[in-house]
């Protein structure tokens, strides 16, 4: 007899081989060393914080200062901090009643899910997805519903959304800019597709939340821009972090905002801020809002990942594999050179490349690199991408 709960044991099988894939870089890593692998497989911020940041915590560690429990919800000046930086971002008013603080934007996603999701309700999302949406969501109950987007630069299908929207979806969930795509949706695509949920949601006499998950909203490229949805859709929820934006992943900070057009959203926010608590969260990190409160505004080199971004295009047109430039976020998501993402992440694996195939995010034929890694190891893995690709010529 097993020490699990069968879907846990189900989910150990189903990811044995994402493990696996990581333990064979932990081998390569520890047979040539750390140097020798260039590893773009994984969605770490490398960067230091802006020093907005240790300017915080200096101060921090000189103020008498308390770390006991707070409201739910978190500090009420964070709140109002926070208020302010998203309604200049949004370019919609919101006030500080309109935001919880959470831990990180996965903490907001399952808090939003407890609250609204009931038994085999759908959360519909664009495919390629972040992976763990499909866990959260059936962590409550719910069913994660991927709807493929179009091949060749991850735009809305909106065909294929109309035909997936049904009496039991419950929840759009987007993400834009997008991991691991680098998609931004356009406002028109938005546009459609928030008359489309608000049809449907006539239709079925019950409401369809657009979540919209946004913790790469700071870092676009060229002249793109993430468009807010909260003009579009009354019924949105907008979940984000800084984990990227000021590097903080592992300090668990991020927020929930809830549209103040939403009808009845003091409801639903009541039941958030309950939601978080008992999930165990509690409240988001008490040191986390504090450093988010007196480094709002500031932000991680961007410029840096705009370089990366730049010498990643260049190896990969230098072996010839197509990609889908991405317009944010720090992710290239290419077609994987013959077709099959486990035997090319495979391939260059062999010439000490880690990247992650593309069925880890709903989308197999294509794999994810992740460019938070210094310019120079990007520029080292060219030979090798070029020795990969010409093995499925
Ligand atoms: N959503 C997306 C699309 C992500 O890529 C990540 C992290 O990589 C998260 C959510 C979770 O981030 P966090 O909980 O650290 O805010």
């Amino acid at each position: 007899a097993s020490a699990l709960a069968p879907q846990i044991q189900a989910y150990l099988q189903r990811s044995s081989w994402i493990r696996k894939m990581f333990e064979t870089g932990a081998e390569l890593k520890a047979r040539h060393g750390a140097d020798a692998v260039c590893d773009f497989s994984l969605g770490n911020p490398d960067l230091s914080p802006p020093d907005a940041v240790y300017t915080a915590l200096e101060e921090l560690a000189r103020r008498d200062q308390r770390f006991g429990y707070m409201p739910n919800a978190g500090y009420p000046e964070a709140r109002t901090a926070l208020a302010g930086y998203l309604s200049d971002e949004q370019g919609t008013p919101v006030s500080a009643n309109d935001v919880i603080l959470t831990c990180g934007a996965a903490g907001a996603l399952n808090s939003f899910f407890r609250a609204v999701l009931e038994p085999g309700d759908e959360v519909l999302c664009p495919a390629p997805y972040f992976v763990e949406y499909g866990f959260y969501a059936e962590n409550h109950g719910g069913v994660l519903h991927p709807v493929s987007t179009n091949p060749d630069d991850f735009s809305l299908d909106m065909k294929a959304m109309a035909d997936a929207i049904n009496p039991k979806s419950r929840v759009l969930l987007i993400n834009s800019p997008n991991n691991p795509s680098g998609r931004i949706y356009t406002k028109e695509e938005l546009q459609a597709l928030s008359d489309l949920l608000a049809a449907r949601s006539r239709e079925f006499g019950r409401t369809i939340y657009l979540l919209s998950d946004e913790p790469y909203r700071f870092l676009t490229f060229d002249d793109h821009q993430t468009p807010s949805l909260l003009p579009l859709y009354p019924h949105t929820v907008v979940v984000s972090s800084f984990s990227k934006s000021l590097a903080l992943a592992g300090e668990r900070i991020g927020f929930a905002l809830v549209n103040p057009a939403m009808p009845g959203k003091d409801e639903l926010l009541a039941g958030m801020v309950l939601t978080n608590r008992i999930l165990g969260f509690v409240n988001a990190p008490a040191v986390g809002q504090r450093l988010m409160q007196h480094a709002l505004g500031a932000k991680v080199d961007v410029q840096e990942y705009a370089r990366r971004r730049s010498a990643m295009a260049e190896i990969l047109e230098g072996a010839g594999i197509s990609f889908f430039k991405p317009q944010g976020a720090f992710y290239f998501f290419p077609k994987a050179p013959g077709g099959d993402d486990v035997a090319f992440v495979q391939a260059l694996q062999e010439e000490l490349i880690l990247a992650v195939p593309g069925r880890g995010f709903g989308t197999p034929g294509y794999f994810r690199l992740a460019f938070c890694v210094d310019e120079t190891v990007i520029r080292r893995a060219g030979a090798g991408f070029k020795k990969a690709a010409a093995k499925f010529r």
